[in-house]
Formats: C-alpha cells, structure tokens, sequence
C-alpha cells in the first residue's frame, strides 16, 4: 500500500517551484469576452477562464504560480471584483492549469470543485500522479510536492452539476490525460441568441513523463479510459469551444489583442473535429507503437 506509507501532505508542507521554462507560459494576454458570460481571463498559451453569474463567479483553471497575478489583473480589467470568485473548478491536475489554486482560494475564499479522480493529485500537490510510481521517491526528487496542495472541496464524477446563480454548468470525464480530466459544457445568451459552450479538455499523452498506454500500475485502464473519452469528445454537441491550452482552440488565428468582442469567432465545428481527430490519432499511433514493441520483446 504505497498510498498509506506515504504521509499526506497538508497546504503548510513544502513544495518546489518547478521552473518554467516555456515563454508561452509566462507571457500575458490581454482578458476578453468569448460569449455571453464567459470571458478569457488566461495567459498567452495557459487558458483560464471566468464565467460570471448574479452569485459570483466561477474561475477554470490557473495556469502556473505566477500566472495568479495575471488572472487578477485580467478579471479586474473587465471591470469584476476578483474576491467575487466563488467557485474554482480545475479541468486536468497538472501542475502547469492548477499550481495557482491554493493562492487563490487563500485570497477569495473560493471553494475547488475537481473530478474525483484528480482530487488526491491535487491534494498532494502532483505527487499522488498516475506516472509516479514511487511517491517517495518523487516528493525526495523535487523537495517536497511540485505545487501546492489544495484542499478539493466538492468532488465531481461524469454528469455532474455545477450550480452558481443563474448558471448551471455539466462536468463530462475526459480522462487519460490525468484520471479524472474534464470537460464542463454550459449554456450562455448573447442577444437574445442561446449558445451551448464547451470547455474541452484534449486527449494528449505525456509520453514524455513516462505515460504508457499498455498499462501502468496506477492506472491500469488507461487505454480504455481514453478510447471511451474519444468516443465522448466525437458525440459532444455545442455551438462554441476552447480549450485548456490556447493552442488547441488556434486561440492567436481567432484572437488578436484589438479585436472587438464577436462570439462568432469561435464557432468552429471544423476546427474541432480536425483536433480531436488527430489527438485520437496521436493515441492510436502511441499504443499500437507500444503493443508491436511488447510483442517483438517476447519473441
Ligand atoms: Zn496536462
């Protein structure tokens, strides 16, 4: 029982600050309005989004430690009041979309609402992850955890509801990415015209972090959990998406800093279709690659 021999982390134990070493992820970007009450409010390639309701309002993701700073800053530049963040919803426990959330809960009293599956990641700060098979060993490696672990306050499982005033937002499983990535879909107006939004988590595969589709001890179904996450993301039914990454949504082709608001810029069912199918195509590459290495090794 690997869990149990190592202590659990509370949010006063240490954790490192793992260097950020992308450009992408440091640089801003200005905060905008997508559709309706739902308004970017993320860095240049890290997204974050606020939806806001008539009780406050709800905060996705964080980006990195020092992407708090920015997302204040963005949230007051539309003109709201960053202590009206009630609840902050996290879509894939990877240090680089939720390393901000303790911070951030500290300075609004924010609850984090998080997949079930994700919730012992971030409640060990990223050490209780699938591909680290030994914990011990990692949290020696990086001093401590790589984030800071947050407490999760409401855990989610697939068709979850998420209520805040006016709003009534869906949790669907996406998992493989972490165990319990997620994808939240909700209903916005503009106009007097309704628009279904989804904010889709992609299935990419950290090979590069040891991920391997075959089967790992921590998460043996995870080949399965992505096929059935493929099957989900083909069915989704929405009039307007982004994404956790601004370069799986090809934000900067519809973005430019200047732009006016017009939410048409991001009804893009061929855009979407042309990623999911290649992420799906990426993860059939990876195991097939995989299982023909498996075979040849026993011959
Ligand atoms: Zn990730």
């Amino acid at each position: 029982m690997l869990l149990l021999a190592f202590p659990v982390l509370s949010q006063t134990e240490n954790f490192s600050r793992l260097p950020i070493t992308r450009e992408a992820w440091k640089k801003p970007f200005p905060a905008y309005r997508v559709v309706g009450n739902l308004y970017y409010v993320g860095g240049y390639d890290l997204a974050s989004f606020m939806i806001t309701t008539d009780k406050g309002h709800i905060l996705v993701n964080t980006g990195v430690y020092d992407s708090v700073d920015g997302i204040k800053k963005s949230v007051e530049s539309l003109g709201f009041s960053f202590s009206d963040v009630k609840v902050l919803l996290s879509m894939q426990a990877h240090w680089d979309h939720v390393a901000g959330f303790a911070e951030i809960k500290r300075m609004t009293g924010a609850k984090l609402f998080a997949h079930r599956a994700d919730a012992p990641v971030l409640e060990s700060g990223g050490v209780h992850q699938f591909f680290n098979s030994d914990p011990l060993k990692f949290s020696k490696r990086f001093g401590g955890a790589v984030f800071e672990p947050v407490k999760v306050d409401r855990r989610l499982k697939h068709g979850s509801t998420i209520r805040l005033g006016n709003t009534k937002i869906k949790l669907h499983h996406h998992g493989g990415h972490t165990k319990g990535a997620s994808t939240f879909t909700f209903t916005t107006r503009d106009k007097g015209k309704k628009y279904k939004v989804a904010i889709v988590n992609m299935g990419s595969v950290n090979t590069s972090r040891g991920v391997k589709l075959t089967g790992m001890r921590l998460f043996p179904n995870i080949a399965k959990t992505y096929r059935r996450t493929f099957k989900r993301q083909n069915r989704l039914k929405f009039d307007i998406w982004v994404s956790s990454h601004a370069s799986h949504f090809n934000m900067h082709d519809k973005v430019k800093p200047s732009d006016k608001y017009d939410p048409k810029r991001f009804v893009d069912p061929q855009g979407y279709r042309v990623k999911i199918e290649l992420y799906e195509k990426r993860f059939l590459d990876t195991w097939q690659k995989e299982k023909t290495n498996l075979i040849s090794r026993d011959d």
